[in-house]
């Protein structure tokens, strides 16, 4: 099977969308400034301005480790403490880069239901010790979708919100998937952030038909406060800033990040539908995003290994997890799960 066989290891696995690309190739027509000063930069920060709805602060970085690290840092003391999932991308694949940007804010877990943090999970976290031995908590993180493909509601967020609010937190959100999010639920970008009292979410292109850059949205100015310095001694400054912010012109200015968004979650649909029936696999989560996470056999598993299939098998809660992206192709999710039937057979 060649490397270019249609695979659902990550939603990173595929290419660059057209979108993207063409506005990459008009960007690379001439001159510009350097280091954001570019007119595709103020272009992307207006069309992000404009699509949220409210005068936020927009910053771009390579990826989202450094997008979610930094813009925990800038939340957090060294002496404080991040809430997150236990499955969170920033405990369970950053490589400790959120406690390394901040210093060493630690991140405390908190148990979730469906790959969710709860009002009551939080508050558990929040006040199980408030004495000065302890790293004080500043900051709650959500991963919207979840990383076990599952999708806040806002009301859900809100109730959040208010929890952090009550107990002196600010809200952020890894929103590496937030398109597939919004494009599941048909709600506004407004609606699912800073309406429901995120202050600063990270908003993810690489996984939804971008080459790199992710970008940073501050609702709350207070905490984007010297950010540009941090992404510059962070290492995430691109002096070429048109390559990082151009693309998002293409993605958000005709819709293109929430059509290709809705065609992955589409097809993890039908997937999730096409292997409904077979006897012995079990969804393990609903499939609200572009996620699949379905508990197959070992056999089975060992089966679609040596068939040439990729997935992963560790990520999230175990089971075997397959993605959909921007360009997944219909036949070739037909393909897979005939595989899985006869895997299981
Ligand atoms: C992919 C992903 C990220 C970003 O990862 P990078 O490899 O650093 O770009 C962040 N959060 C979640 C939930 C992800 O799936």
């Amino acid at each position: 099977m060649s490397e270019q066989t249609q695979q659902f290891g990550s939603d990173n696995y595929s290419g660059i969308c057209p979108e993207a690309w063409a506005a990459m190739a008009e960007a690379n027509r001439g001159h510009e400034r350097a280091y954001g000063e570019d007119s595709w930069t103020q272009r992307a920060a207006d069309h992000f301005r404009r699509l949220f709805e409210t005068d936020c602060e927009v910053f771009f970085a390579f990826n989202g480790t450094a997008a979610n690290s930094l813009a925990l840092a800038a939340s957090c003391q060294s002496y404080h403490s991040v809430i997150c999932a236990e499955t969170a991308h920033v405990e369970t694949d950053e490589c400790g880069a959120p406690e390394f940007f901040s210093n060493g804010s630690k991140l405390l877990l908190a148990r979730t239901v469906q790959g969710k943090l709860t009002p009551p999970a939080i508050r558990e976290v929040a006040l199980k010790r408030q004495d000065i031995h302890y790293p004080k908590p500043r900051v709650v993180t959500l991963t919207q979708a979840t990383e076990v493909g599952t999708v806040y509601r806002p009301a859900e967020v809100r109730a959040i919100s208010q929890v952090c609010r009550e107990l002196g937190l600010s809200l952020h959100m890894d929103g590496a998937r937030f398109a597939n999010a919004c494009a599941f639920l048909g709600c506004s970008p407004a609606e699912l952030s800073w309406r429901a009292g995120v202050d600063v979410l990270c908003f993810g292109g690489t996984k939804n038909g971008m080459a790199v850059g992710e970008a940073i949205l501050f609702f709350n100015k207070a905490l984007a406060e010297d950010f540009d310095y941090r992404c510059k001694q962070a290492g995430q400054l691109a002096s070429k800033m048109r390559y990082l912010s151009g693309p998002w012109v293409g993605m958000l200015e005709n819709g293109a990040w929430l059509r290709h968004a809705g065609h992955a979650n589409r097809c993890a649909r039908l997937l999730a539908e096409l292997v409904a029936d077979v006897p012995g696999v079990e969804l393990m989560f609903p499939v609200e995003a572009n996620g699949v996470f379905l508990q197959l056999s070992e056999t089975a598993i060992r089966r679609l290994t040596d068939w040439g299939w990729r997935f992963y098998t560790f990520i999230g809660a175990g089971g075997a997890r397959f993605m959909c992206s921007w360009d997944t192709e219909e036949a070739r999710v037909r393909e897979l799960a005939a595989d899985i039937r006869r895997a299981m057979a």
